[in-house]
């Protein structure tokens, strides 16, 4: 391993019975200190036993007495569905009964749940429906040093609603030491605070859960390198061929990456000595299936070596036993807003110090690891001790709608543990307004901005799915909805790769662009495709991804029909014009994203400010368009990318923006 250098990072280490969990013998502290205070901030390594075991201590004592129910919140959709089968598991139940979940169109829970995950974007919702959270005794805010900006709303939530509810318990779960932050902001008497209540007795106190944890050894390269997925790669074979057994954990940025090294890896197994220990590699990313998802988990087979590639989901989210060995790319994907073109992205940062100590520390939890750092030590020097908070880096629509919908009227005296800065704000709040879901005092308006903040997509689809019915394509713009919702692409690469999905979508290719193109793809699959899985299988068609896509549509549909629209599905509207008319309805919600096609085939955003490239998922790539609108954007270290664009005219912009563009569109 001549390229790295040894870097030194000692844990000190604590001992620990092996069948234990650090948590075991904190169960008695733990329930006094929740019983006798109302927030309590658990400090604890990730491993510990912090989102497994809390809610099961607090069921076995008697929190769920009257049916009340214990909520754990995750930033993520999947840490919530992987912990809630293991804890389903080890409570002995089916999930979706006394232990389940719930997640943006997934609910697994029934009557009789009693400790149900969520993400902390979902419980924001609930509020919309149960101001004060009734039907919780326990809210547990795990995961809450990252800094979702669903996790710190829900915090001032939470912070709000505890005045009204004194029974109602809060603890809040970090994996790195940022507890008196915590504490601070619920001890700090809130403005509207009539009287000081909590003067009597304590708001709050820390426990911290001491664990055994075992040195690493961190090692840096010696001089940067290019390309990190084939570093990663090549790192992975150097550990194997050299290294005694433990597993491998791989932290890259995103499912491209990790798709593209897994199968490297797996290619370049096959040329391992036969009789060799053999190589496993297995993806983790939040667009696989659960089961795909729950693999990471299962021990390998006799004589393999497991190697998982992970999105930051790995970093504290989720525990992986067994591993022993770290690579770490030294980037993340971070939401990132620019408020002057009113784009967001994700964008590829460097990781900050904090998270590359979390990272390394996933090789030290069974015995002592290594942590490969694909970066040099100088690079590791320059790197931020944390990121910024979400908030200060995020479009605010969606959590302004959903304040305002909360009848927080006054959302700038909020109380956030970090105020989002005015910018956001003033951009988050101009943008509602040309929606139609502010008026001109900021206020939500009814019904339009109120439904728009109950729907569960983002406020421009919202919009979207609302116009539908006064350009006669409900049904289409139901489909485009849940189609566009997926969060992943709806083709599968068979055997035969790229090619045969560039001719199986040529099939349903719609001249006008993306958007027209899945609600074909969409039409087929449930009427000549008969919802099955042999038509996907034919087309390289993702047949769970349809699927969803059903079942959203019909959540969706719902949702459209309790606010008393009607919704015929027999009722074919004209095909005449209809590739119009779901264009025109598109630009009713997605204006903000317009832009325009330069000379040399790339896009500029109507501010002028950003270059923007159609995905090569695009059917729109390398395709001549004038104006467009897009779905998202999506950056890479080199280039920003646009996805699910449709082309438009540019007169409908002016027509359907409310002043949004102040100038017309150049
Ligand atoms: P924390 O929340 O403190 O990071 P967890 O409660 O997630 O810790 O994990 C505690 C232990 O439970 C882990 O060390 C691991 O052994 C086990 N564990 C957690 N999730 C799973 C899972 N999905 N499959 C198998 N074991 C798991
Ligand atoms: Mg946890």
């Amino acid at each position: 391993m001549a390229d790295f250098d040894l870097g030194s990072s000692f844990i000190p280490a604590l001992h620990k019975p092996a069948a234990l969990l650090p948590i075991t013998k904190h169960h008695d502290s733990l329930l006094y200190l929740i019983e006798k205070t109302p927030v309590t901030i658990v400090i604890g390594q990730t491993g510990s036993g912090k989102t497994t075991q809390i809610p099961q201590f607090l069921e076995h004592a008697g929190w769920c007495a009257e049916g009340k129910l214990i909520g754990i919140t995750q930033p993520r959709r999947v840490a919530a569905t992987t912990v809630a089968i293991r804890v389903a598991e080890e409570y002995g139940c089916e999930l979706g009964k006394e232990v389940g979940y719930s997640i943006r169109f997934e609910d697994v829970t029934s009557a009789a749940t009693r400790i149900k995950f969520l993400t902390d974007g979902l419980l924001i919702r609930e509020a919309l429906v149960d101001p004060l959270l009734s039907r919780y005794s326990v809210i547990m805010v795990d995961e809450a040093h990252e800094r979702s900006i669903s996790t710190d709303i829900l915090l001032g939530l939470l912070k709000k609603i505890r005045r009204r509810r004194p029974d109602l318990r809060i603890i809040i779960s970090s994996a790195t030491l940022q507890a008196e932050e915590f504490l601070n902001f619920f001890s700090e008497p809130s403005e509207d605070q009539e009287s000081a209540d909590d003067k009597a007795g304590q708001v709050g106190a820390i426990i911290s859960l001491k664990g055994r944890t075992y040195p690493v050894d961190v090692l840096y390269l010696e001089s940067p390198v290019e390309d990190y997925v084939e570093k990663v790669v090549s790192t992975v074979f150097e550990i194997h061929n050299t290294e005694p057994d433990g597993d491998i954990l791989v932290f890259l940025t995103g499912r491209e990456e990790i798709d593209t090294a897994v199968q490297t890896i797996a290619e370049r197994s096959t040329s391992l000595r036969s009789g060799a220990q053999s190589l496993l590699p297995l993806p983790l990313y939040a667009g696989l299936t659960t089961e795909q998802q729950m693999y990471v988990f299962d021990s390998p087979p006799e004589n393999t070596r497991k190697v998982i590639l992970s999105t930051n989901i790995a970093e504290a989210s989720v525990t992986i036993d067994g591993i022993v060995y770290v690579i770490d790319c030294g980037f993340v994907k971070l939401r990132a807003f620019d408020p002057r073109t009113g784009i967001e992205s994700l964008t590829v940062t460097p990781v900050s110090k904090a998270s590359a100590a979390q990272r390394a520390g996933r090789a030290g939890r069974t015995k002592p690891g290594k942590c490969f750092r694909l970066f040099t030590e100088d690079a590791y020097r320059s790197l931020p001790d944390m990121n910024p908070p979400e908030i200060q880096r995020s479009n605010l629509a969606p959590f302004i709608l959903q304040l305002k919908a909360l009848g927080i009227d006054n959302v700038v005296r909020f109380e956030y543990l970090t105020p989002p800065p005015a910018e956001l704000m003033i951009k988050a709040t101009e943008l509602l307004y040309s929606l139609g879901a502010l008026d001109e005092y900021a206020k939500l308006t009814r019904p339009l901005g109120m439904r728009m903040a109950e729907l569960a997509v983002e406020p421009m689809m919202a919009k979207t799915l609302l116009s539908a019915s006064s350009f006669d394509c409900i049904n289409e713009v139901l489909t485009i909805a849940a189609m566009t919702s997926l969060g992943g692409t709806v083709w599968v690469q068979q055997d035969g790769g790229k090619k045969q999905i560039e001719s199986a979508r040529r099939k349903f290719a719609a001249e006008e662009g993306d958007h027209l193109t899945l609600l074909n793809v969409y039409q087929a699959f449930v009427t000549k495709g008969k919802k099955e899985s042999r038509f996907c299988h034919e087309n390289h068609l993702n047949f769970k991804a349809l699927t969803r896509a059903v079942s959203i549509r019909g959540q969706l549909k719902r949702y459209l029909e309790r606010f008393g629209i009607s919704i015929d599905e027999n009722l074919k509207a004209p095909h005449e014009g209809r590739a119009d008319r779901v264009r025109r309805c598109l630009t009713t919600g997605y204006f903000a994203h317009a832009a325009k096609m330069q000379p040399d085939g790339s896009y500029r955003n109507v501010e002028g400010g950003t270059v923007l490239h159609a995905h090569p998922s695009s059917l729109m790539f390398n395709r001549k368009a004038d104006w467009v609108i897009f779905h998202e954007v999506m950056e890479t270290s080199n280039k920003t990318f646009i996805r699910d664009i449709t082309k438009i005219e540019k007169s409908w912009l002016l027509e359907y923006s409310s002043g949004f563009y102040q100038t017309k569109p150049r």
